[in-house]
């Protein structure tokens, strides 16, 4: 096989957000530095394109180094917006204007990018071994990529000072991220926290046939409403097992549930499937009328004008047609003896019994997890390098000498709202100060 040689100052592996930032600020910081950036994919910022559905959510008022990343963005020229949520938005709302602006930034700094070229493996030796190392290298690392393209596959060999792994987790494999980094870290002498897929929707069993529980599709659905997550391996669900609650749009998808409080409540639903634990440990209830007392407004209305209403119609007052008909016949016990269902009958005729049980369905409408979605829909990785053995404020390996661990590739995952991106952006720049000390 052919097979190229070269050398660079600083490896940047991965030309994602991390990646992006330490090219910069690596090219700011310290230009005598050379710096080369392999990408797999055939442009660096595939993954930035796609964030906050185009938007690109690229920071948060609340996150960490939140300072830090405004007077990066400022000083590369990226003018932003921040909502009242704390949000932050470049001010086109455009993340293929960030993707852009980031590799124009690198490159005119000197940066050279190898995209469509797949690092396999990296090796490290002490610099003391090598003659012409660069001063203050204490290793010097032998990587390995290839290139693949109409021609076959070219072997490529660099020799650097220092690398950056910035190659991300697994979530999104479309957009080159499938855990190559796991496997080159794990050879350098890290280990990895089983990585599984977050802020993603969840399948549940009650979607009978894929998409129509009690013969009502709520696929498509959308619906305020507060999330609830219970853990218990005995399966009690008491309301001291709720491990997370949050407020927010939850939507029914053809598959079960999804919205942005869905994936946040997917960061509390870590098990070991390896240690015989399952997802019968979790409860999800959804309480569809949070800012009322459903039984008290039916209650209301079982006496004077709406007495005679069908209570299925009162219902759909309060909630959409698809979830009010679902919550009623789940709250169904059978036909009248005059074959009426509960949706059809009077509100006058129920019991107290049948409106608590109503009640019921709407402020705690139950679903068991039977399913995580996978790394296609999801926005993160859960689990990574240990950050047992990464320097916090460097981003450097506390393992290897002049390696650095950036973004998603070390075991640090956050809620939605722009708190990923940050702590890419964060730690890509820290390893290139440290870098450019
Ligand atoms: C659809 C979607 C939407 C998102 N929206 C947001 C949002 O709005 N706000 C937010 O904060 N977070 C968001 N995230 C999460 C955020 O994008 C990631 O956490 C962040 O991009 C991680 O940055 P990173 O540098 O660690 O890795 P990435 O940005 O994933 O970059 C890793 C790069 O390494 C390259 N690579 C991998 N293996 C190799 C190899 N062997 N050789 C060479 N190159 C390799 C990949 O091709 C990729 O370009 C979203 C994620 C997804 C999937």
């Amino acid at each position: 096989m052919e097979r190229e040689t070269r050398r660079a100052d600083v490896v940047i592996a991965g030309g994602g957000a991390s990646g992006l930032a330490a090219a910069i600020e690596l090219g700011m910081k310290a230009p005598a530095l050379s710096v080369l950036v392999i990408e797999k994919m055939p442009e660096p910022g595939r993954k930035i394109r796609a964030t906050g559905s185009g938007r690109c959510n690229i920071s948060n008022t609340d996150a960490a180094g939140f300072s830090r990343i405004m007077e990066f963005f400022r000083e590369i020229g990226l003018v932003t917006r921040t909502y009242d949520n704390g949000l932050v938005y470049p001010y086109s709302e455009s993340a293929a204007d960030v993707a852009t602006l980031l590799t124009e930034r690198a490159a005119s700094l000197g940066v050279f990018f190898a995209c469509g070229e797949e690092l396999m493996s990296v090796r490290y030796m002490p610099a003391s071994l090598v003659s012409d190392a660069a001063p203050g290298s204490k290793n010097i690392f032998k990587l390995e990529s290839v290139i693949r393209d109409r021609d076959g596959l070219r072997s490529i060999v660099t020799y650097a000072s220092f690398v950056i792994l910035a190659m991300g987790g697994k979530a999104g494999p479309t957009f080159g991220t499938i855990g190559d980094g796991y496997r080159i870290a794990r050879n350098l002498g890290h280990s990895i926290v089983t990585p599984v897929p977050a802020l993603t929707g969840i399948e549940c069993d009650e979607w009978d046939g894929g998409c129509e529980p009690c013969g009502i599709t709520l696929g498509g659905t959308r619906s305020a409403g507060v999330v609830s997550l219970y853990k218990d391996p005995e399966e009690v669900f008491s309301e001291e097992t709720r491990v997370f609650g949050e407020a927010g749009e939850i939507q029914f998808t053809k598959y079960g549930l999804s919205g942005i409080c869905v994936f946040n409540m997917t960061r509390h639903m870590r098990y070991n499937r390896r240690a015989g634990e399952s997802l019968d440990q979790f409860l999800v209830r959804l309480d569809l009328f949070p800012d009322g007392d459903i039984a008290a407004y039916i209650r209301d209305r079982q006496k004077g004008c709406f007495a005679d209403t069908p209570a299925g119609e009162i219902l759909r007052t309060v909630l959409k047609e698809p979830l009010a008909d679902y919550v009623i016949a789940k709250a169904d016990d059978g036909p009248d003896e005059n074959g009426r269902s509960l949706a059809d009958r009077q509100l006058s005729s129920l019991s107290d019994e049948e409106v608590s049980k109503i009640a019921d369905c709407v402020h705690a409408l139950t679903f068991h997890p039977s399913q995580i979605r996978g790394w296609n829909d999801a926005q993160v990785t859960m689990g990574g390098i240990s950050l047992d053995e990464i320097n916090e404020a460097t981003s450097e390996s506390l393992l290897v000498d002049g390696l650095y661990i950036t973004g998603e590739l070390a075991d640090r995952d956050f809620r939605c709202g722009g708190y990923n991106l940050s702590n890419a952006w964060i730690t890509g720049l820290a390893a290139a100060d440290d870098i450019a000390l």
